[in-house]
């Protein structure tokens, strides 16, 4: 799927679940971060979220079913 539908799909989630989602990523640097400045895919109904660690700020990703 395109990532702006990707991205309009991730947004029409409740804003608290995006929330607890954003802030419950694990970096192999700080254990569980908040993602920043990310980009949203959808494929196989996952949304897989690709951006940075708001503490070390490399690269961190989750999958969210
Ligand atoms: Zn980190």
């Amino acid at each position: 799927m395109a990532d702006e539908l990707a991205f309009k799909r991730w947004k029409s989630l409740e804003p608290g679940i995006r929330k607890k989602l954003e802030s419950n990523v694990f970096c192999r640097k700080c254990g569980v971060t908040t993602i920043v400045d990310y980009e949203v895919e959808y494929t196989n109904s996952q949304f897989t979220l690709k951006g940075s660690c708001q503490k070390c700020h490399g690269p961190v990703a989750r999958v969210v079913d």
